[in-house]
């Protein structure tokens, strides 16, 4: 995976340049930073990456036109996820 529009590490906040859809690119992109690793795990208390994670991370390629071939589980992490984002949820955590 050498030719990604973007770091996946460390994915921009505005979508990139030429983005085709920068809506789903910021929803994924705050819900990848939602996910992000203290190590092992992820800040949602799984193993990291997570499921959410890595739906994220196929949202974003998706929002930048890159063709995946995703597994419907995918779809449903990365929807069940997105559901899950929410600034007033009790116990949510922000650095
Ligand atoms: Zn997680």
């Amino acid at each position: 995976m050498t030719a990604l529009p973007f770091d996946p590490l460390d994915p921009p906040t505005e979508p990139p340049p030429g983005c085709p859809m920068p809506t789903l690119w910021r929803i994924a992109h705050a819900l990848h930073r939602l996910h992000r690793s203290d190590g092992d795990h992820c800040a949602c208390g799984a193993r990291h990456p997570c499921v959410h994670r890595r739906a994220a991370l196929r949202a974003l390629l998706e929002a930048c036109g890159v063709p995946l071939p995703a597994p419907r589980a995918d779809i449903f992490d990365l929807w069940h996820g997105i559901l899950l984002v929410s600034p007033s949820r009790p116990g949510h955590q922000r650095r």
